[in-house]
């Protein structure tokens, strides 16, 4: 495969939080990658902000040692890293004070494009924004990235946008889901849009359900705290899966546009239907072999909050009347394992004989682990022996299919990034996305408040409470299995 790396405009891109976490595994790590492949031209500037004090030079040690932490060794040629750090400064920022702010305004350039990541809590957005504005420093076309959670609630969520809305125009917010950048998800779109194969068949008259699976393997220990204020229907299941949720079941737009395919993903969310109760499971993972309890690991023994859902959803249009989507995502579960299960229904009558194996076709799109597509057909068994059937899978795996350069696409935010300073906002929410989506999760978290909603233990381990497989058992279905 030839490798077609199409080189950005110039930028300034300040990095707000460039001492965090996510600076440190992502967003740094991805900019060098961006770097070593050869997309950003001469008159490239990085600029970290944050509240440490470190100059220049020691700012540069220290993403050095984050590039080493988070890298494969096989890609830290040192020629590229030494080029790549010579692109970063760093300067001393108060989001809510006055220090460094004069500087960083002496710092930006005219002329090139102006990008900056707001990678901070959401609490300073509106810190920030404001004072971008109020000391000159952002320019009529320059774009901001924030980064998930995008508000607590409906209500929240519209604060946010109209503060943000106060300094800057929807065109220049990039609101960030990082599973939109990963490489299967957009192939999804490309599957469904590129081929006459599949869209004719893309409804209920031929799709039996879909199945949207987000597990990990990780507790929340660490940000037990912070998670114990969310919990999976916010922290996964508002944004991510309701993201892919909107991909799989978006009409056609019209064209590959930023506000032609954001605006069939919100008539996606405001065809949710409310979800009935017994139509969701709520977890919270047990102790596990050497591992804490949610509970522990939260520092709240009297937690309600959910560390798995699992719910059956409706879609109230045309296309999907009737088809049931089941989503689940947790934490401790079985296997790291992301998957969209596209399920059609069975041919209306068999030509063969009962026994013969025949079942029903199925799309799967892996997230993760080995991001890739299969779609399994149904053919004769080869040999003798009669017509005995046995169902094959059309393997798409990238590293397979287009060779080695395939398994090294960029990561996920390392491919948005690049769309930030392209200024092409196809794969970033808009403001009024993020409000539906909460609206339509306000009331049912409203309701297990309510109620004082308990949710069901599950071990460690496990695939999740029992009653996730009799959600859909009951309807003559099952999940996929969970496998790393
Ligand atoms: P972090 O706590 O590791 O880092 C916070 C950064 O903000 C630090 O660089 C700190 O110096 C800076 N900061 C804090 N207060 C400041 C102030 N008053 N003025 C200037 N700088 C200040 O947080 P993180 O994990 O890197 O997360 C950053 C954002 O990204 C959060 O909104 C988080 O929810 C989101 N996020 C993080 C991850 C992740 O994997 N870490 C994933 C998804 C989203």
């Amino acid at each position: 495969m030839v490798s077609r790396v199409i080189p950005v405009d110039p930028f300034d891109l300040v990095i707000f939080g460039g001492t965090g976490d996510l600076a440190r595994r992502k967003i740094l790590p991805g900019l060098y990658r961006r770097f070593r492949d050869g997309q950003m031209p001469e008159g490239v500037s990085i600029v970290g902000a944050a509240r440490s004090e470190f100059d220049d030079d020691g700012y540069r040690a220290f993403v050095a040692e984050a590039l080493a932490e988070f890298l494969p060794k096989a890609k830290l040629e040192p020629k590229a890293v030494k080029g790549f750090l010579d692109l970063l400064g760093y300067i001393a920022v108060d989001a809510t004070g006055k220090d460094g702010w004069a500087e960083l305004a002496g710092r930006m350039r005219k002329g090139v494009v102006q990008a900056f990541y707001f990678s901070v809590g959401p609490s300073l957005f509106g810190a920030l924004a404001e004072r971008l504005h109020k000391h000159k420093i952002a320019g009529a076309d320059a774009r901001i990235v924030v980064e998930k959670p995008f508000g607590h609630d409906l209500e929240s969520a519209k604060a946010l946008n109209a503060t943000l809305a106060k300094h800057f125009h929807e065109t220049q917010i990039y609101r960030i889901d990082h599973y939109l950048g990963k490489e299967t998800v957009q192939n999804l779109m490309a599957v469904r849009f590129g081929n006459m194969l599949f869209e004719p068949l893309w409804k209920n008259q031929y799709i039996d359900h879909v199945q949207i699976t987000v597990a990990e393997t990780v507790g929340v220990g660490g940000r037990g705290a912070y998670y114990d204020k969310s919990g999976a229907m916010r922290d996964m299941v508002q944004n991510h899966l309701m993201q892919l949720l909107c991909l799989i079941a978006m009409e056609p737009p019209s064209k590959f546009d930023p506000d032609a395919v954001r605006d069939e993903k919100l008539k996606v969310i405001r065809a949710l239907k409310p979800v009935e109760h017994e139509h969701i499971v709520r977890g919270q993972y047990r102790a596990g072999d050497g591992t804490p309890s949610y509970v522990e690991d939260a520092e709240n023994p009297d937690s309600l909050t959910e560390s798995f859902i699992a719910m059956k959803v409706h879609l109230a249009n045309w296309r999907w009347n009737g088809t049931p989507f089941y989503l689940r995502t947790g934490k401790r579960m079985k296997a790291r394992h992301s998957e969209i299960v596209v399920r059609f229904k069975e041919p209306p009558h068999s030509i063969f004989e009962e026994d013969t194996g025949q079942s029903a076709n199925e799309l799967r799109i892996r997230l993760q682990p080995n991001e890739g597509m299969d779609l399994t057909v149904t053919i004769k068994e080869p040999g003798p022996g009669g017509m005995r059937l046995i169902d094959v899978p059309l393997d798409m795996t990238f590293a397979d299919a287009l060779g080695e350069e395939a398994s090294d696409v960029p990561d996920a935010y390392e491919r948005l990034i690049m769309d930030v300073i392209r200024g092409n906002q196809t794969l970033f929410m808009r403001g009024d996305e993020v409000e539906a989506a909460w609206a339509w999760t306000d009331p049912i978290i409203g309701e297990w408040t309510e109620r004082e909603d308990r949710p069901l233990r599950y071990d460690a381990g496990s695939t999740g409470p029992e009653e996730a497989l009799i959600l859909m058992h009951r309807d003559g279905r099952r999940w996929r299995e969970l496998s790393s």
